[in-house]
């Protein structure tokens, strides 16, 4: 069996250069991996859920979705905005490493690597510290040059692309 690879999407738009790098550069089955129980509302959850879905049709790649969503976590945080960012990102790494663990993948990563919007550092040690916990090796990619490009390639393929992170309290501005 080839090595494989799962892969972490938190919308369709982010997807697309993450899935052309990691198809150039290695020679592993890619399967993505749609969960974001932070994405408020819940019809912009779908929205997402739904570019996601496009994105991995287009790139012709198999895609899991998580269905949890859960609104509570993070509209009752009371704690600082970056130690927020630090809980969603923790909670996503989890999911991904847990869910990798128990189907066998050998890595995982995230399309949350090609943001130049998100903590990159602080991400790169949440999911390395995540993978050991697990037992799967987290794949570290700087996907940040790609940015402008997959965004390009959604715009070509009609994706939904959105204008807030994702929580209540990154909609709300905050
Ligand atoms: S701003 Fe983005 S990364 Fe931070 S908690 Fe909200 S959804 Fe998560």
């Amino acid at each position: 069996m080839a090595e494989s690879v799962l892969l972490h999407i938190c919308c369709g738009p982010c997807s697309l250069y993450c899935i052309d790098d990691l198809k150039r550069n290695f020679d592993y089955e890619i399967t993505g991996y749609y969960a974001n129980p932070n994405i408020h509302p819940y019809e912009e959850f779908m929205r997402r859920r739904g570019s996601t879905v496009k994105a991995c049709n287009a790139k012709e790649i198999p895609l899991i979705i998580e269905e949890s969503y859960n609104i509570q976590k993070w509209k009752k945080w009371e704690g600082s905005n970056a130690d927020r960012c630090k809980m969603c990102y923790t909670v996503r790494a989890d999911m991904t490493a847990k869910k990798a663990s128990e189907l066998g993948f050998k890595y995982y990563t995230s399309t949350l690597f090609v943001s130049p919007y998100q903590n990159h550092e602080l991400m790169k040690e949440i999911f390395e510290e995540t993978g050991n916990k697990y037992g799967v090796k987290f794949l570290y990619r700087d996907f940040r040059e790609g940015f402008r490009q997959g965004q390009q390639q959604a715009r070509e393929l009609g994706l939904y692309r959105q204008k807030y992170c994702g929580c209540i309290k990154s909609l709300q501005g905050e």
